[in-house]
C-alpha cells in the first residue's frame, strides 16, 4: 500500500575511521513500523539511542565485511539480548556472512536470547517485505561488496473522481471499491450498467526508491541498471577530485564520481558519504558533486534524518 512514511537516519557518515563528529558507516530506513539496518558500524546502538528510533530492528543488510561496516552488529546484538528480543533477526550479506554469524555466535559469552540468522545474498538477489523489496547488486571494492535497493510496489494510478461521478458513480463507498480494483454495477438514466476499475484509475505509478552503494569505485553502468529514477542515491564519496588516484587505489569514490553516477541514473536526491576522515568542511564534496549533478545533493552529518516524499 503507499503512504507509508519513508525516512532515511544517516547514522554514521565517516570513511574507515571514525571521527569525533562522524561514525562509521551505518544507514537506517524506517518505513512505516518496519527498520531496516544498512551496515552497522561501530558504536550504531548509541546512534540509534540518540535517533530516539528505538531497537526493534527487522533485518541487518551489511554490504561487505570491512570492519567499518560490521562492528557495531556485537554490542547491537548483545543490547537486544539483554532487551529480551524474542524474535529472530536476519543478517543478510555477501560471501562470508554465514562465518561472520556463526563466529559472532562462538565468541561472545552470553547467552543470546533469540534466533540470529544468516542469509548469504548475491547479484540481483531479492529480499521480500511488506509492500516492498531489497535488491542486492554487485559493486566494484576489491572484495565480495553489495549496494542495495529498496524499493517500494507501485501505487495505484490517481482515481478519477468527476469521471467516476459522470458515469453515474455515487461519491461514497464504490469510490473505494473501484480503488481497490473491483467492478461495480451502477444505475444511470434508469439503465443498469458495469464500471470497471480502468475506466476512472490512472496508470499505476512508481513507489518510492532508495539506493546505496556502500564501498566502491564508480560503477555507472551498474547504477545506471539498479538505480534508475531513485528517489535517493546515497553513494560512496570518501574522497574529492584531488584524490581521485587514491580514491582507484582503494575502490572508493570521488564526489565527483558520485555526481555523475546520480545524472547518469537520473537520481532525485544524492547523498554523499563514507566521508573520509581528512576533511572537516565537506563543501568541497558538495561543489563537486553539483558540477556533475543538478538535483539535490547532501551531505548528511551523522544523525541527519531525511524524509523521503514522493516525486510524483
Ligand atoms: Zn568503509
Ligand atoms: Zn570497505
Amino acid at each position: 500500500m503507499s503512504g507509508e512514511t519513508l525516512q532515511v537516519y544517516f547514522l554514521g557518515t565517516a570513511g574507515a575511521l571514525p571521527t569525533p563528529m562522524r561514525n562509521p558507516s551505518c544507514i537506517m530506513v524506517r518505513r512505516g513500523t518496519d527498520m531496516l539496518l544498512f551496515d552497522c558500524g561501530e558504536g550504531a546502538q548509541q546512534q540509534m539511542m540518540r535517533a530516539r528510533c528505538g531497537f526493534t530492528v527487522n533485518a541487518i543488510f551489511v554490504t561487505h565485511w570491512h570492519a567499518d561496516h560490521f562492528l557495531g552488529i556485537f554490542g547491537l546484538v548483545q543490547t537486544l539480548s539483554f532487551n529480551g528480543r524474542t524474535e529472530p533477526l536476519t543478517i543478510y550479506g555477501p560471501n562470508w556472512v554465514h562465518e561472520f554469524v556463526e563466529n559472532l555466535k562462538k565468541i561472545t559469552r552470553f547467552n543470546l536470547k533469540f534466533p540470529l540468522d544468516s542469509i548469504e545474498l548475491r547479484d540481483g538477489s531479492w529480499v521480500r517485505f511488506n509492500g516492498y523489496t531489497v535488491t542486492g547488486f554487485a559493486v566494484s571494492h576489491g572484495l565480495p561488496a553489495l549496494g542495495y535497493v529498496l524499493e517500494e510496489d507501485p501505487r495505484p494510478g490517481r482515481f478519477d473522481r468527476d469521471h467516476a461521478i459522470e458515469l453515474g458513480v455515487p461519491p461514497g463507498p464504490l469510490f473505494g471499491r473501484l480503488q481497490r480494483g473491483e467492478t461495480i454495477l451502477v444505475v444511470k438514466d434508469g439503465v443498469e450498467r458495469e464500471v470497471q476499475p480502468y475506466e476512472v484509475m490512472g496508470a499505476p505509478r512508481p513507489g518510492r526508491k532508495i539506493v546505496y552503494t556502500g564501498d566502491t569505485k564508480p560503477v555507472i553502468p551498474i547504477l545506471v541498471e539498479h538505480g534508475r529514477d531513485a528517489d535517493l542515491l546515497i553513494h560512496d564519496a570518501t574522497y574529492d577530485e584531488s584524490e581521485i588516484k587514491r580514491a582507484a587505489e582503494f575502490y572508493h569514490a570521488t564526489a565527483s564520481q558520485a555526481g555523475q553516477a546520480a545524472a547518469a541514473a537520473n537520481a532525485r536526491i544524492l547523498a554523499l558519504t563514507h566521508i573520509s576522515s581528512r576533511y572537516t568542511d565537506t563543501a568541497i564534496h558538495a561543489n563537486e558533486a553539483k558540477a556533475a549533478f543538478s538535483g539535490t545533493i547532501i551531505v548528511p552529518d551523522d544523525l541527519f534524518m531525511l524524509e523521503i516524499t514522493y516525486g510524483s
